[in-house]
């Protein structure tokens, strides 16, 4: 790889304010003898915690489970049928947690065990329900460990491979990058395994057809995601303003390593997480409900602030938590779009009202912002 695109890489994740790293399970688990590879790990929880002490964000997307209680369970070896890899992960998810929690405990770092199953990120209630949680943990320091919920999850709810999991945890999360640690250390023009002329390629700025159909078929055999489904795993990335690197993660600190130019593929995010959010609440076709605010509000929302509900003066349409509302000025004028933070009902509650008194007319402790300025585009 030339210089000048290792350096752009490195300062990528330099740059990142918040970053996922996926750990694939053939890096985690020593073959032999199926138990976690301790030194590595504790070399990556080295360089998560300078990630760390810059002051970036770091949540970990970390594979492993089946393939530590597998060996525990003294299954043979070979695929195991689907109830099998259930059971393994049901062992082998605890010692996947002790293990980092004992490696990011040692640079003083809280770790908090989050399960997931494909339902959690592709049903819009439930997305932001653990959108909520995951960003609770980060803001109050923790790294968020995360997994699929493989116990419980069956052929059709399943991701199957974290490769994807990982890609829609920082779409989530809202991450700016993504690392994808793997046994392989990037793209080839063809399988590098089979083809002795493949070539490498150390930046993809648009994920074309040819750029899939390179990626089609290499697989490495202990986690489940190949090639194909870390180009996947690059468009759902991409598309959400994030950018993602497929790394190398065999050798010792191997986030060290990116950041010192060592080869990798990084596909490259043109939009920040922001910015593509914001462009897809422009875009939405059909608001579900309109807010109507006062002047104050709409100066407020001018100078980049976000709603209150004291601004709002009347609420119209049937809409849920997360929903895409209108804001209209008096003389309903449309002034922005957004994503409101209450129901209908709840927004009806508590407009015109203060802050201070959302508690007692809800019953629960909601958000201050009726629609956090994040969430809000002006028209
Ligand atoms: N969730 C699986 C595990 O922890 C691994 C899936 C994958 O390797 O991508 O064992």
């Amino acid at each position: 790889m030339t210089g000048a695109v290792a350096a752009a890489g490195a300062s990528r994740l330099a740059a990142a304010r918040r970053v996922v790293v996926k750990v694939g399970s053939a890096l985690l688990v020593e073959r032999s003898t199926g138990h976690v590879h301790r030194a590595w790990l504790e070399s990556l929880a080295a360089d998560v915690a300078e990630l760390r002490a810059r002051g970036q964000e770091v949540v970990l997307v970390s594979s492993g489970a089946i393939a530590l209680g597998r060996r525990e369970l003294g299954l043979a070896p070979g695929k195991l049928r689907l109830e099998e890899s259930q059971a393994a992960a049901a062992v082998g998810q605890i010692r996947l947690a002790h293990a980092w929690k004992e490696v990011l405990g040692h640079h003083g770092g809280t770790v908090a065990q989050v399960l997931l199953t494909l339902g959690d990120t592709e049903e819009r209630r439930r997305y932001l329900n653990a959108r909520n949680t995951l960003t609770t943990l980060i803001r109050l320091g923790a790294v968020p460990v995360i997994n699929e919920n493989d116990t419980v999850a069956t052929a059709e709810i399943r991701y199957g491979d974290n490769d994807r999991l990982a890609a829609r945890v920082a779409q989530m999360v809202s991450a700016d990058c993504l690392v994808l640690l793997s046994d392989v250390d990037g793209l080839y023009t063809a399988d590098p395994t089979r083809s002795p002329d493949a070539r490498f390629i150390p930046e993809v700025s648009r994920i074309t057809p040819e750029i899939e159909a390179m990626a089609g078929g290499s697989a490495s055999d202990v986690g489940s995601g190949g090639m194909a489904t870390k180009v996947m795993a690059a468009k759902i990335a991409v598309s959400a303003g994030c950018s993602l690197c497929i790394a190398a993660g065999r050798e010792q600190h191997p986030l060290r390593r990116i950041a010192e130019g060592a080869r990798c593929t990084w596909f490259v995010a043109e939009a920040t997480p922001v910015t593509t959010r914001k462009q897809w609440i422009a875009g939405m076709l059909k608001p579900a409900g309109e807010l109507h605010v006062d002047q104050g509000a709409v100066h407020a929302l001018r100078e980049g602030r976000s709603l209150l509900p004291a601004g709002v003066l009347k609420v119209r349409g049937r809409f849920d938590r997360g929903d895409a509302v209108v804001v209209l000025a008096p003389g309903e004028v449309e002034v922005a779009r957004g994503l409101s933070a209450y129901s209908s009902a709840d927004a009806t509650r508590i407009c015109g009202r203060r802050s201070s008194e959302l508690e007692a007319l809800l019953g629960y402790r909601g958000r201050d912002e009726m629609i956090h300025r994040d969430d809000l585009v002006l028209v």
